[in-house]
């Protein structure tokens, strides 16, 4: 019995972005689902524009996403190198195999000069301008060279690169999101394989690997389609087994253009920066191009998702972005998640924001339990926990101009507070069961709507005009700092 065998192959040559991140997690749910293996491979042939640091951004952000790899960087495998930078020579020695084997030839035209003589020969183009890439394809003049022609280029040691010789015919591939696609060979070039400078080009690298590392599953984005029937060829002229190709839709901005910085952020990490959680993020990811099938579900868990993940629930059509969804889902996740978790979550982020204290820590952290059950209801991202928090995790309350000048501003306000105070003096026990009544009450004697105490009273206490409700604010905070702040406030701010 052999088991699914998917790999994500990324190009380092950007940080881990929401496109790739959806692949991933696809081919990872695929292979969690069916007892598969999820292979990682780094596609770094373009040596410019690779690096070590983007390499550890994407391995970053898939351990963000918890999506594990099972043979790939760091942790090896019996296919390795997984490294597409060290298995140049494989590809050398495939590509010469090609040759041996009648599917490919030696061509010594330099491509940038046979572009332009050919475009000089269609006319209409000046000399100098560049010819228009797409149009042109290649004459197969190298295919017609003699053996003679052949022999005076080896002996000139003129560069050569090794051509693809694309059979007559049409390419048929039958994808499992899109169904049966066919090519007609007739509009695909000779495609070279390998470059003149002993590079593979990536039709040919990809294929190698894909065989060598017995992937039977290719889940990619739609962009690929049109390079699949060149790479079916190399299968077949290798003559391996064509992988299962499932090309998953392209995610779209909500102006319903491919998704981009415009956008707003788009590499993964940047989100986990701004206080999304994992957990939200694969759901998030999950529902962009697939979907369970039966019911309207949208909750997912991880196990869930494994539980529920099918090649067949990918769609066709383009998903859109929806950061307002994102956040919806984050909300519910946190929801989900118990204070001890989030409080684990946090730690990093105040010990950074400079509000850490140790009664925090694990053994002893009931106070700050408290304060995640406090702000949790309404926190769509952990970073929330810090900023809306600061009421009780500074020591300095941090006034904000606008609501003292709104709510402390007069004199009878202040008199509000200061009888307050007194009350918040004596009410035992100070929760917010006996300083809610109290209040009221307090209120009432006054003559005033609760609302006239409340606002001045959350002014003094938080030096913000909005918190989670004043009487459990209070009560987190405790009768001591309470009444210092208080006090603080009547002395004049
Ligand atoms: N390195 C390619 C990319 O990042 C992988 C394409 C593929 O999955 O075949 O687009």
């Amino acid at each position: 019995m052999t088991v699914p065998r998917l790999r994500f192959a990324p190009s380092p040559t950007g940080f881990l972005h929401v496109g790739g991140a959806r692949t991933a997690l696809f081919n990872w749910l695929y292979a969690r689902r069916t007892g598969g293996v999820f292979v990682l491979r780094i596609e770094d042939t373009d040596v410019e524009r690779s690096s070590w640091d983007k390499v550890e951004g994407i391995l970053e952000g898939l351990r963000w996403l918890g999506l594990d790899w099972d043979e790939g960087p760091e942790v090896g495998g019996p296919h390795g190198p997984y490294f597409q930078s060290q298995r140049l020579d494989r590809y050398r020695a495939m590509a010469e195999r090609l040759v041996a084997e009648g599917h490919a030839y030696y061509c010594y035209c330099n491509a940038d000069a046979a572009r332009v003589a050919d475009a000089a020969l269609a006319g209409g183009e000046e000399e100098g301008d560049a010819p228009r890439g797409e149009s042109w394809t290649y004459d197969r003049r190298c295919l017609r060279l003699s053996p003679e022609d052949v022999a005076v280029r080896e002996a000139a040691k003129q560069p050569r690169a090794i051509r693809y010789n694309v059979p007559e015919g049409a390419t048929t591939f039958h994808d499992l999101v899109h169904g049966a696609i066919t090519f007609d060979n007739a509009n695909i070039e000779d495609f070279v394989a390998l470059r003149s400078d002993g590079h593979p080009t990536y039709h040919l690298s990809v294929v190698v690997d894909d065989i060598d590392m017995a992937i039977s599953h290719v889940v990619r984005g739609d962009d690929h389609i049109s390079n699949t029937p060149k790479q079916v060829m190399l299968y077949r002229a290798f003559g391996a087994i064509v992988p299962a190709f499932a090309h998953v839709p392209l995610i779209l901005g909500a102006d319903k253009r491919r998704l981009s910085k415009r956008h707003g952020a788009t590499s993964v990490m940047e989100y986990e920066r701004q206080g999304f959680v994992p957990e939200a993020m694969v759901n998030f990811l999950a529902l962009l191009g697939w979907s369970p099938g039966s019911g309207n579900q949208e909750l997912f868990g991880r196990d869930e998702l494994i539980g529920a993940f099918s090649l067949e629930g990918i769609s066709s059509s383009n998903a859109v972005f929806n950061p307002e969804k994102l956040e919806w889902f984050s909300a519910q996740h946190i929801a989900s998640t118990s204070a001890e978790d989030l409080a684990r979550r946090i730690e990093p982020l105040l010990r950074s924001a400079g509000v850490w204290r140790d009664e925090y820590a694990e053994s002893q952290r009931e106070s700050l339990r408290r304060l995640i059950e406090l702000l949790r209801p309404r926190a769509k991202r952990i970073t929330e926990f810090v900023e809306k928090g600061r009421f009780f995790l500074a020591d300095a309350v941090e006034f904000d101009p606008d609501a003292v000048q709104k709510h402390l501003g007069t004199p009878a306000a202040l008199a509000l507070v200061r009888a307050v105070r007194e009350c918040c003096a004596t009410v035992d026990p100070f929760t917010a069961a006996a300083l809610e009544p109290a209040l009221r009450d307090l209120a009432a004697a006054h003559g005033v709507k609760p609302g006239a105490l409340i606002h001045p009273t959350r002014v003094a206490v938080t030096g913000q005009a909005a918190s989670p409700g004043i009487f459990e604010v209070l009560e987190l905070l405790g009768r001591e700092r309470v009444l210092a702040r208080l006090d603080a406030c009547l002395r004049g701010l």
